[in-house]
């Protein structure tokens, strides 16, 4: 019963740093690295480069740190694929991919298409598909899965021809918060979901061009949905367990100068920083254990994930960093951002 993994609030939120490599442009302007991440004592040091001859570091702890070095595998066997076998027996888990724009948050979503560079999402795939073909025949497995985008606090289906239509955030009495309308397609295989995978990020680049806006300004949710039917072929003497996994690439979280923003930019900037403040704000609240009032309504992304996140369900923060000494503030703000989710 669920009662048996029961999940104190703090045990649920793990908190991940990733720090990419420098990339060739910051190679070819000599950017220093200012982060070193400590891999036994899973800290991350910074220089602050702001004080000349500085060697002072500031330190921050999580429950893991990846190195430039650490491949997908690692990230994936290192802290994403326990959320995955908890789905797979009926709970609800959430990853999310945090971080300023250019730091790796598709990379290690969904990365490359080889083997070797691919992300957490295909790799999902194959785990909940190598689960399912190992089972007995006395459990039936019906995986569903939908893909959608928050785009300026608007839901836009990315399984949808129309994917420019804002769609409606509604809630049911015993079934949830749920989105009017919104597409989802049965899967049959790990090869299916990659397809599904394909037209949705097709889509959300066709919204980028049309709307004049790129992918790091809107916040991704891909949702798998495991129904498992358990000791009888038909439905009514069956026992029915149902996990979700919701996998996000959230909007870069950047800082807009206000000098630079205007009009459509900082009112887009401002609905970014407002959902990922609130985001912060349910995780911490989740973590403290005196429990009390979880702000889940302050925005469409925690209100949307409002059933995967706290009680019986695991979240992972992935927070994704990168080494230059230019975004030094940047990268404060992150790590800060996810100390405080911790
Ligand atoms: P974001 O989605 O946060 O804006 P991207 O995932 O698009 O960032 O990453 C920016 C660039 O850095 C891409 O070219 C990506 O391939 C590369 N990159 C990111 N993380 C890594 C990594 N760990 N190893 C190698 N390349 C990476
Ligand atoms: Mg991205």
């Amino acid at each position: 019963s669920k009662s048996s993994i029961q999940l104190s609030r703090g045990e649920c939120v793990k908190v991940v740093v990733r720090c990419r490599p420098r990339n060739r442009t910051e190679i070819a302007t000599n950017q220093r690295s200012i982060v070193s991440v400590v891999e036994n004592a899973k800290q991350i040091d910074v220089q602050d480069p702001r004080i000349p001859g500085n060697t002072e570091k500031k330190t921050f702890s999580f429950d893991s740190v990846f190195d430039t070095e650490n491949k997908q595998e690692e990230i994936y066997h290192g802290s994403v694929s326990e959320v995955v076998t908890s789905v797979l027996q009926g709970y609800n888990g959430t990853v999310f991919a945090y971080g300023q724009t250019g730091t790796g948050k598709t990379y290690t979503m969904e990365g490359g298409l080889d083997e070797v560079s691919k992300g957490i999402i295909p790799r999902s795939f194959a785990h909940i598909y190598a689960h399912i073909e190992g089972q007995d025949e006395e459990i039936q497995f019906l995986v569903r899965v939908s893909f959608l985008e928050v785009y300026n606090e608007e839901v836009r289906d990315l399984l949808c021809k129309d994917s420019k239509k804002s769609l409606e955030v509604r809630e049911h009495r015993s079934t949830g918060v749920y989105v009017k309308g919104l597409t989802a397609i049965i899967v049959k295989s790990a090869k299916e979901l990659e397809k599904v995978l394909e037209v949705g990020t097709k889509n959300r680049s066709v919204g980028a061009t049309l709307m004049n806006q790129d992918s790091s300004r809107s916040h991704s949710i891909f949702t798998i949905t495991v129904e498992m039917l358990e000791g009888a072929t038909d439905q009514s003497s069956g026992h029915t367990k149902v996990g979700k996994l919701n996998l996000v690439d959230l909007a870069g979280s950047e800082r807009q100068s206000r000098t630079q923003a205007s009009g459509e930019r900082l009112k887009e900037a401002t609905k970014i920083n407002m959902a990922l403040s609130a985001l912060g704000n349910v995780i911490s609240s989740l973590v403290e254990k005196r429990g009390g009032h979880i702000p889940y309504r302050d925005s469409k992304l925690t209100r949307l994930l409002q059933d995967s996140l706290g009680g019986n369900t695991k979240t992972v923060m992935i927070a994704n960093i990168c080494p230059a000494e230019a975004d030094y503030e940047e990268t404060m703000s992150t790590l800060r951002y996810a100390n405080r989710a911790k």
